[in-house]
């Protein structure tokens, strides 16, 4: 895989500072108000994509699992009233057709679906003709060759404009971490496509609210290219990871605080 690191997406939307890109919104869409009230709020903070998750791959069933395709309309009114990007997960090539009918700008793949090679190549299928932004996030487990492969997979679809995702890995032994990081294992990715954007995902490493700046911060230190954070109107009350959430102030507060010192890997 070859990046041509002038022309990507990713490194276009933070100009010539090139601080890193800021990925945020809520964990899930829920509902219309909080998906408007949340994007209004990020927009003043220089949030440069809007996340929201539509369709949710949750581990266990009788939990929310999202609220579909009449959450991407709400995203297409945030893209057209508010005039930010919008960015929502794909699983399946279903989801990959109706995001893309409903302008949604930026996709990515979600990592209980980077493990699967048969799924990822139907969406890379689903995505072949466009060339729209898709971000990868690790599978689960941690493994190099399967992350590496699902974004072959998605490059060979003709999308030149991809992203990795960072969002650490399950492991059975007590952990701080909802998934512990592991950087070496991101490191050894970046040190193989240096041109390839790596976007941290404090959130779901951290899953909770006190680790979301140490990990984020770190990232930086590391040269990370940009960083995805889940925010929420109420976190407590949300209706997937309530636990990891910010406000978008608690939001700014994270923002504010980070210190870009960029050096490399
Ligand atoms: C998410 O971004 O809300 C999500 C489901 O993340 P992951 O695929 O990293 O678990
Ligand atoms: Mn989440």
């Amino acid at each position: 895989m070859k990046f041509k690191e002038e022309d990507s997406f990713f490194r276009k939307l933070t100009g010539a500072e090139q601080r890193p890109v800021i990925i945020a919104g809520p964990c899930s869409a829920e509902t219309e108000e909080q998906v408007m009230q949340t994007a209004l709020a990020l927009r003043e903070q220089k949030v440069d994509i809007f996340r929201a998750g539509i369709w949710k791959p949750r581990s266990r069933p009788n939990s929310f699992e999202g609220i579909g395709l009449k959450g991407l309309q709400w995203l297409g009114r945030v893209k057209r009233e508010l005039g930010m990007l919008v960015s929502t997960e794909v699983a399946t090539a279903h989801h990959v057709e109706e995001a893309l009918k409903q302008g949604i700008d930026v996709l990515w793949i979600g990592a209980r679906t980077t493990v699967n090679p048969f799924a990822v190549q139907e969406i890379a299928d689903a995505l072949k003709g466009t060339n729209v932004p898709v971000m990868v996030k690790n599978p689960v487990n941690p493994d190099l060759a399967l992350w590496i492969g699902a974004l072959e997979r998605v490059y060979n679809a003709g999308i030149t404009d991809v992203a990795a995702i960072h969002r650490g890995f399950s492991s059975y032994e007590k952990s701080k971490y909802r998934n512990v990081p592991w950087w070496q294992i991101p490191i050894e990715l970046k040190s193989k496509f240096r041109s390839l954007p790596l976007i941290v995902d404090p959130s779901h490493i951290s899953g909770n609210r006190e680790l979301l700046l140490p990990v984020a911060q770190k990232a930086l230190d590391l040269g990370y290219d940009g960083i995805m954070l889940e925010s929420h109107p109420d976190p407590d009350n949300a209706l997937s990871d309530p636990e990891q959430q910010v406000t978008p102030a608690g939001l700014q507060d994270i923002l504010s605080k980070l210190q870009v010192r960029k050096t490399t890997y």
